[in-house]
């Protein structure tokens, strides 16, 4: 598949006609960026940083550490959702060890995620653990309910970004996709985040169509007025109710499109930044967005990112099955070279790309919230 067939594939292109790119400049996707073709190399390192045979090298870390969550998304969790038993989660001597290991193989960012990471008790002190292995980054990412009271101490923890999610800026919407919790909190925690310094803001949207897709531009009107950089998300097929489609994805070229033709936009260049989103600022030099395209813009080509799920595996793709478990080994009196290895070994087996777009894909498994978004 070419990458042109590749960014007109979809949905959008099918359904949206009125919303055909008018001017495909920003958007360009080169074919390295989409997946490295063949392995640079046969043989795994036992040194040095953690590359896999791509030669990509793994410096993100996303550590999940619940699968709980106190709202029930509609395209993340069912309302019936079954959690794992608390002792099957990772303790945070675990959490910390696994982080330190990383650490020591070149892993300079970490990203709290989950379920909801606000909910595990005890997150303060997690992030000054973490925070006390010399990251450069450690950001969380949250459905902010509850970071007003926390984020003043999350912040003094070590704490450096927060990403907040937030798919709707109308009461009864937000309600409804997130099926609990109220808009006025979080808005009111984005100003609290922001007060203590967790700035700037990164707001997180899927875009649903049909759903919540005529928000664009209240969006773009937000990021505007607040300085806030929105993330326009693809739906992926992570949802626990099995309804994904693409039917209902909304393609970040069709937010490019709708926005652009209000209000300018031009990329951020930033030469060598390794990053899921496109950044994209407005031409009169108010305000910022980003698309995250997973689906039809793949990026996997660049991708650094490993997981740690709540319950001690690692996962080197959202999309793969595979897993690497660690809770069993840290469990048995390991030494921090077993866990190396479990961690190698990951990044290693990593596949060039995800294959969603690809004839036979099979979703995985686990939902988004039991491996951390
Ligand atoms: N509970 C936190 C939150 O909502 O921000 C962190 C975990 S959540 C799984 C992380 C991110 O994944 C959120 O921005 C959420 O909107 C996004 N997400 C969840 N399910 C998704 C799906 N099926 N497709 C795309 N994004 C999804
Ligand atoms: Fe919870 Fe986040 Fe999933 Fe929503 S997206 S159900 S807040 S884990």
């Amino acid at each position: 598949m070419s990458d042109d067939q590749r960014l007109t594939d979809a949905s959008y292109a099918r359904d949206t006609p009125a919303l055909r790119p008018s001017t495909p400049v920003a958007l360009s996707v080169k074919s390295h960026l989409v997946e490295p073709r063949r392995p640079v190399t046969t043989l795994m390192p036992t040194t040095g940083a953690l590359i896999d045979s791509y030669g990509r090298i793994h410096d993100d870390l996303r550590i999940s550490i619940t699968d709980r969550c106190n709202l029930r998304c509609v395209y993340c969790m069912s309302e019936d959702m079954t959690f794992q038993p608390r002792e099957q989660l990772l303790d945070f001597d675990e959490i910390e060890r696994v982080a330190r290991v990383a650490r020591g193989l070149g892993v300079t960012a970490i990203r709290l995620t989950g379920g909801e990471p606000l909910v595990r008790r005890g997150v303060v002190d997690l992030v000054k653990r973490l925070g006390a292995l010399g990251f450069t980054d450690i950001a969380m990412t949250t459905n902010a309910t509850r970071l007003a009271a926390l984020a003043a101490p999350l912040r003094e923890a070590g704490l450096t970004r927060v990403n907040i999610s937030c798919d709707s800026l109308r009461p009864e919407r937000y309600a409804s996709i997130r099926r609990r919790g109220d808009l006025a909190t979080v808005l009111a925690a984005m100003d609290v985040a922001e007060s203590v310094g967790l700035a700037p803001l990164k707001v997180n949207v899927v875009l649903l169509r049909g759903i919540n897709d005529d928000e664009m531009l209240d969006f773009a009107r937000f990021a505007r007025s607040t300085g806030r950089v929105v993330r326009f998300i693809e739906f992926m097929p992570l949802d626990a109710s099995g309804e994904w489609s693409r039917e209902r994805l909304v393609a970040g070229r069709a937010v490019f499109d709708a926005l652009n033709a209000v209000w300018p936009l031009e990329p951020v260049d930033e030469p060598g930044r390794v990053a899921p989103a496109e950044r994209f600022r407005f031409r009169d030099g108010v305000g910022e967005i980003g698309l995250i395209s997973t689906v039809t813009q793949p990026f996997c080509g660049t991708c650094n990112r490993l997981r740690l799920t709540p319950d001690g595996a690692i996962r080197n793709c959202l999309f793969s099955d595979e897993e690497h478990t660690l809770r069993d080994l840290l469990r048995s009196g390991c030494t921090d070279a077993d866990v190396e290895l479990v961690l190698r070994r990951a990044v290693w087996a990593k596949f060039p790309g995800h294959a969603i777009n690809e004839p036979g894909f099979l979703r995985p498994h686990r939902s988004m919230s039991m491996i951390g978004g």
